[in-house]
């Protein structure tokens, strides 16, 4: 197999292209690619401050190389959970993610949940009772509302995540297996600000998984192999692995399928656009994020059931 661009021996091969390329120039073709999506679907621009949520994984540290690289402010944001799994999964990934910082000198904001909120994630789903048992309900929640509390109180206009094509084409596939109007009218690369609300971006959504650990190696980029111990056994692993049988026989279907649906959407075609969900949010009474009912939001509801006094909240 030999590069498209310079006929040279080709390391990563993507079928649904129908193109190889040799180690350069796809490391050239990737951000040259997140350039284009970042442009295509209106994400930011280099006058914005950008948030990079980095978890000390392949995407989203590759997402922090990839911006830096294309001259993007970008800065980083670390959640400590406080996961062990028996692999000290947390603090590796916490490491490793301190590493990256250090050695590119970017700056990295963390917060520690436990220190924050005085539990770690398993132990507030615990004492909170949410979720059955598996730490992931809480863990979502508290990610969502700690990002876009960071990204509002240090003036970041917009919140990157590095969720991949699989990760995308996963969700996709659980919200059109339920047909969940709601959860489908809001996923797209790009979630616009709303009061209170920070704008949250993927740049990454089109390059495959397989794309994402090829730039990684290929970078010298060292992050944590370890999936989050409580990810074993997930919905979201399932859908994946089916994606990936059907992709194995007909290359470009998990490209396919996600693009397709974001010309549905887009068009109007397949999706009544409803009111903006703003006109229905309310500032939380505690910690001020909008939120849907009146009163407490989810987060400071789960906060109060788990009997704690939070002290940062504003
Ligand atoms: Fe959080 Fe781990 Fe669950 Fe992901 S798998 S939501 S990181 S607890
Ligand atoms: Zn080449
Ligand atoms: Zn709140």
């Amino acid at each position: 197999m030999k590069c498209k661009k310079c006929g040279e021996k080709a390391s990563v091969n993507m079928r649904q292209h129908r193109m190889a390329l040799c180690r350069e120039h796809f490391l050239e073709w990737i951000p040259d690619q997140t350039e284009r999506f970042i442009k295509k679907y209106n994400m930011f621009t280099r006058n914005e401050k950008v948030l990079v949520a980095v978890s000390g994984g392949k995407d989203s540290l590759s997402l922090w190389d990839i911006l830096v690289r294309l001259g993007y402010n970008a800065d980083g944001l670390y959640l400590g959970l406080g996961i062990d799994g028996g692999i000290g999964y947390s603090d590796e990934s916490h490491r490793l993610t301190d590493e990256f910082a250090n050695k590119n000198n970017l700056k990295l904001h963390v917060v520690d949940i436990e220190k924050e909120y005085g539990h770690s994630i398993p132990v507030l789903s615990e004492i909170s009772h949410r979720g059955h048992g598996k730490p992931c309900a809480v863990c979502g929640l508290t990610k969502r509302h700690e990002m876009n509390r960071i990204a509002r109180d240090l003036g970041y206009d917009v919140l990157a995540t590095g969720h991949n094509l699989d990760d995308e084409a996963a969700v996709l596939f659980g919200n059109t297996l339920h047909w969940e109007p709601d959860y489908l009218l809001r996923q797209g690369p790009v979630l616009p600000e709303m009061e209170g609300l920070a704008r949250k971006v993927k740049p990454l959504c089109r390059f495959y998984e397989r794309e994402m650990t090829a730039y990684a190696i290929a970078r010298g980029i060292e992050y944590i192999y370890e999936e989050c111990p409580f990810a074993e056994g997930s919905t979201q692993i399932f859908y994946k692995e089916s994606l990936n049988q059907l992709e194995n026989v007909r290359p470009g279907t998990k490209l396919t399928f996600y693009l397709r649906f974001l010309e549905a959407r887009q068009s109007g075609e397949l999706f009544v656009k409803k009111e903006p969900a703003q006109a229905h949010l309310h500032p939380c009474e505690r910690c001020g994020q909008p939120t849907s009912a009146p009163g407490f939001c989810s987060f400071c509801r789960m906060l109060e059931k788990a009997a704690l006094q939070p002290t940062e909240l504003q």
